[in-house]
């Protein structure tokens, strides 16, 4: 077992403004996040809009600082390294955004942008980086003419194989994808999915797979991690997850989730009211306003994220679910 990412409280605050004379406040767009991520497993990461998965996703690629917390990437702490140590950490980890078209620059060829992340950070020849990009190519299943194309010539399921490879041309030991598939065709999804884990098994490329789809999350996880309002409310191996929520949020995600053979006996649970306001969380358990199970304690005490079973629950009475 090789643990290629390790997050510790991870946590990220931004000020923001509250208009003319009313001062700031703190949005609290990521709160005490911790997991650890081994060599070609994927952890999924869900949850609503506005949960914190995308804030979740630029600290991981070092885009933004974290405010609080700490990062630990292939062996290498963030905080504090080296621009030597960076330079590597930006290697070591890569990302695949939701538009491919808006990460691809529509006027360089495909070639040239998948040679550039070689160019950069290898002393390779040209003639061994167009190898190289070729042999990417055609393991994404794209022909060697492609090689001459520019972005606006492929479709979209095309771009966002060009996309991954450009992710994967410096074999990183960490690939955060954040809903690499919710901008594609249905019929397409599958496809760009099963890339993905062909991938992962040739390199053991560790995923961060973002996304609010859970149907896709069961296709490609191993484990996930649900959030709500910048928190983790639950984390553990996905069978276990999808057989027995123990949040009542993931509860309520996953009878919202449409599936071919509903379970009679599973009682749905419809999520009411909207996320609430970030700069103004309620009190004690954030989800208590709209939870079917919400107590008065929920309304004062904030559930501690700690260990029911085989996973992490932020929820005080997730024993009461446990099966
Ligand atoms: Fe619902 Fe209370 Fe559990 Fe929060 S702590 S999820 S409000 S039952």
């Amino acid at each position: 077992m090789t643990v290629v990412l390790t997050a510790r409280e991870l946590t990220r605050h931004y000020e923001v403004s509250r208009g003319l004379f009313k001062g700031h406040a703190l949005v609290r767009a990521l709160n005490g996040v911790s997991f650890e991520l081994e060599a070609g497993k994927t952890l999924a990461v869900v949850g609503e809009s506005g949960c914190g998965k995308s804030t979740l996703a630029r600290a991981l690629t070092l885009i933004e600082e974290p405010t609080a917390g700490s990062l630990r990437i292939a062996g290498q702490e963030v905080k504090g390294a080296s621009k030597a140590e960076r330079k590597q950490l930006r290697r070591d980890v890569q990302m695949v955004f939701q538009s491919p078209y808006a990460s691809l620059n529509p006027r360089q060829k495909i070639g040239d942008q998948l040679a550039e992340p070689l160019l950069i950070n290898t002393t390779l020849s040209r003639v061994e980086r167009r190898e190289k990009v070729q042999a990417m190519m055609q393991q994404v299943g794209l022909r060697p003419e492609h090689y001459q194309r520019y972005p606006h010539m492929f479709s979209g399921g095309q771009r966002q194989r060009i996309a991954l490879a450009r992710a994967m041309m410096l074999q990183p030991k960490v690939l955060v994808a954040d809903e690499p598939t919710s901008a594609l065709d249905v019929s397409i999804q599958a496809q760009v999915l099963n890339l993905f884990m062909d991938l992962q098994q040739q390199y053991r490329t560790a995923y961060v797979f973002i996304s609010h789809n859970l149907a896709v999350v069961r296709h490609v996880a191993d484990d996930v991690l649900v959030m709500y309002l910048g928190r983790p409310v639950e984390m553990g191996p996905k069978e276990d997850l999808y057989r027995n929520p123990l949040h009542p949020y993931t509860q309520a995600l996953l009878s919202a989730t449409p599936t071919l053979k509903p379970d009679p006996t599973k009682p749905r649970i419809k999520i009411v009211g909207e996320l609430p306001n970030p700069l103004d969380p309620p009190s004690g358990c954030a989800f208590h306003k709209r939870c079917p199970y919400a107590t008065q304690k929920c309304s004062v005490d904030t559930p501690a994220f700690r260990p029911v079973g085989s996973r992490q629950v932020a929820c005080h009475y997730a024993e009461q679910f446990l099966q």
